[in-house]
């Protein structure tokens, strides 16, 4: 539009075509306006474009507010995680440099039981930091959405699986829960030995933190090329509410400060168990307790 050349007819039509898609933009005409006179056609023009420019405002605002909203929800989150994987963190690390140190001074070195129940406990230890390393790399990876690489190779589910039980022995024993192992036959499949070694760890760990000290069952087995885990419990259960969520990060179903933990270890189940073709489910009830159902394909590729 040359202002040399427009007319105000013209002026009018751009001016009023720009608030074109935005319903709620009014535009008042006084009852006696003369409509034939320029100038006030010019003003009914700047009325449409005022109107306009204030619904983009408000559009704007609240939009804002939205963003700032989520921001400030995913920072208190970020901070939330950082102080509970520092907290998470310095337990074993703790519990390791003691080792460290006893090893040092050689308090062990004649004690041969005592030397193993040592070296089974800084294991222990070292696998709890390797499970929160996962954590914060699956944040990571969340925020960047990359994808998660595997680094398959020949597993057996059972032998993997009595490996994690028998570091749970002194969490079993705290909690007074038994567990019942149906772990008889091999299977085998083409899995990342470490990730699935996590799945089963965040597992059989909720089902000792959750369990109230009753017995927690464990049960592999495989059919048609599908191997399937079986973590079954009978404590606390989960509402039915939260059921549908709680696969999502950082969903609890309980509250931080009666039993701690980040809200990520059963989505870091099921982004393992997706990454292999899999899938996971669970069946709870409160006070029942609660039945956590791995499927795995033991072949890359495997239909089932
Ligand atoms: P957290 O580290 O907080 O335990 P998870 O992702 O592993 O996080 O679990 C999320 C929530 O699911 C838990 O806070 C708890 O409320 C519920 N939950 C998980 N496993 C069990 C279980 N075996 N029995 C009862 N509730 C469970």
């Amino acid at each position: 539009m040359s202002s040399g050349g427009a007319t105000y007819e013209e002026l009018f039509t751009v001016m009023a075509r720009a608030s074109v898609g935005y319903s709620d933009a009014r535009v008042e005409i006084p009852p006696d306006a003369n409509l034939e006179d320029p100038v006030t056609r010019l003003g009914v023009a700047l009325n449409v474009l005022l109107d306009d420019l204030e619904y983009r405002h408000r559009q704007a605002e609240s939009n804002l507010r939205l963003l700032v909203e989520e921001r400030t929800e995913a920072i208190r989150r970020r901070e939330e995680l950082i102080s509970i994987a520092a907290h998470e963190i310095y337990t074993p690390l703790t519990s390791l440099q003691l080792v460290l140190q006893g090893l040092r001074k050689g308090i062990v070195a004649d004690d041969p039981q005592l030397l193993h129940r040592v070296v089974t406990l800084a294991e222990r230890q070292s696998r709890k930091l390797a499970g929160l390393v996962e954590v914060l790399l699956s944040v990571g990876r969340s925020q960047s959405n990359t994808p998660m690489i595997l680094k398959r190779e020949q597993v057996d589910l059972v032998a993997l699986a009595s490996g994690v039980v028998e570091l749970f022995a002194p969490d079993l024993q705290r909690s007074a829960s038994k567990m019942i192992v149906d772990l008889s036959m091999p299977v085998v499949g083409n899995w990342d030995r470490h990730r699935i070694e996590q799945v089963l760890t965040n597992l059989i760990g909720n089902a000792i933190k959750f369990g109230e000290g009753k017995p927690i069952q464990l049960t592999i087995s495989s059919h048609a090329g599908m191997a399937r885990v079986v973590v079954a419990d009978e404590g606390i259960g989960i509402a039915p509410e939260r059921l549908p969520r709680i696969f999502e990060r950082f969903e609890r179903a309980v509250s931080a400060s009666n039993y701690g933990g980040l809200g990520l270890g059963l989505s870091i189940v099921r982004e393992i168990v997706r990454a292999h073709g899999g899938s996971v489910l669970v069946e709870s009830a409160p006070g029942e307790g609660s039945t956590f159902v791995v499927e795995l394909p033991c072949e890359v590729n495997a239909t089932r």
